[in-house]
């Protein structure tokens, strides 16, 4: 079996990882970090994604290259082609690591985004404000995730404290400035196509995010059929126009039954980590098959699943394990304010044994407001 070379080495890449042992799979891990996470389950090059002589010798140990991090430099990306087989293409990784750019394909492909436009200095603030209306949001088009490199701006009085705020990266990483979405729900589509441009979804998930960042994803949404065929139109449209290879997630607003694209990953992604114990096949492992060009397995769900991020620290397992279908994932990270730790993904057969299960850990693990939206959805639509 073939030896995969992951960019980045935090917890999607030790999934990633964990995923493609079963099958047989090799590994090596480029990441700045010697001790990165995946390095407790993989061997590791430690060097920067910039780094030649890094990328040299972590493109001579591997067959074929992923990401697990969308931020690598663009032209590292080219480089290593020139030596390994890249999945995603290079030109996907550029599109999705600049906000302008993902923003620009999704209206040529007639998905709806909010009103957004371009910021490079302080007077053109005030004209994308005039243009877009507030509420919005200042973000920077590249190197921002979970929220990070974001300012929101509740009316034209705050432009100098958003320029405070982010002015400062206009010229090395650039500025958007989006309208604000009164969304009634988050979703994402995670998806993966194979090199021949077979195409498969899991179901679309439900996604509540705290101070920007991933909180719980519920799967499948309850949304309409129509709704979710719509949304994974979107994400099969793009995936062709940037024949993409391997899993991606697509974000998506949704007001007053409209969708809007709000970004895509180009990697597996957290909404989707509950595709390892609530569906037929994985994304992480489906992300491999999609690389390595194997056939892709089922993305059925199997029941209900819903996925508790862990931010800063672990909990106490006990309450999760004790759950008929609770199943626990601890990272190896070090605890630390605003990190991505670990998660828990509860399953059931009907949603209402899965609002149970969640009162049951929210009570436990003193989480009840993590968990009750989720709750409340599950009992507005119990069937
Ligand atoms: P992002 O980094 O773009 O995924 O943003 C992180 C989170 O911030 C999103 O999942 C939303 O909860 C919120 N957010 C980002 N952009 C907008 C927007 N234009 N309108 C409303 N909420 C937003």
């Amino acid at each position: 079996m073939k030896t995969v070379g992951i960019l980045g080495g935090g917890q999607l890449a030790r999934m990633m990882v964990l995923a493609g042992t079963p099958l047989g799979v090799r590994f090596v891990v480029l990441d700045p970090a010697a001790d990165a996470c995946a390095s407790q389950v993989a061997p590791m090059v430690a060097g920067s994604f910039a780094d030649t002589q890094a990328l040299d010798e972590f493109a001579s140990r591997a067959d074929v290259a992923t990401f697990d991090f969308e931020n690598v430099p663009s032209a590292s990306a080219e480089s290593l082609l020139k030596r390994v087989p890249v999945f995603p293409n290079p030109r996907a990784l550029a599109v999705a690591q600049d906000r302008l750019a993902e923003k620009t394909l999704f209206g040529e492909l007639d998905i709806p985004v909010a009103p957004f436009a371009v910021v490079d200095n302080r007077a053109q603030l005030d004209e994308a404000i005039a243009k877009v209306g507030t509420p919005c949001i200042l973000k920077t088009r590249r190197l921002g995730y979970d929220g990070k490199g974001q300012f929101r701006l509740l009316s034209s009085d705050d432009a100098d404290a958003a320029w405070d705020a982010l002015g400062a990266q206009a010229s090395r990483v650039g500025l958007i400035l989006e309208g604000f979405v009164e969304f009634d729900r988050e979703l994402s589509v995670v998806a993966v196509r194979d090199r021949h441009g077979e195409f498969r979804s899991w179901p679309v998930t439900e996604n509540w995010h705290v101070d920007g960042v991933l909180s719980a994803s519920l799967a499948p949404a309850s949304v309409s059929d129509a709704m979710a065929a719509v949304a994974t139109r979107h994400a099969r449209k793009v995936a062709d126009a940037l024949d993409y290879v391997g899993v991606f997630a697509l974000e998506l607003f949704c007001r007053n039954g409209e969708l809007l694209a709000n970004e895509m990953a180009p990697r597996v992604h957290n909404s989707g980590h509950w595709t390892i114990e609530g569906a037929e096949t994985s994304q992480f492992q489906n992300h491999l098959r999609a690389v390595l060009g194997l056939p892709l397995g089922a993305t059925r769900m199997l029941g209900h699943a819903c996925m508790l991020n862990w931010i800063g620290k672990m909990p106490a397992p006990e309450a999760v394990l004790a759950e008929p279908s609770g199943h626990w994932h601890d990272y190896g990270k070090a605890a630390r304010e605003g990190r991505k730790v670990g998660h828990a993904t509860l399953r059931a057969d009907s949603r209402q044994e899965l609002a149970q299960a969640l009162e049951r850990v929210g009570v436990a693990l003193g989480r009840q407001e993590q968990v009750a939206p989720v709750i409340a959805r599950l009992q507005a639509t119990a069937s």
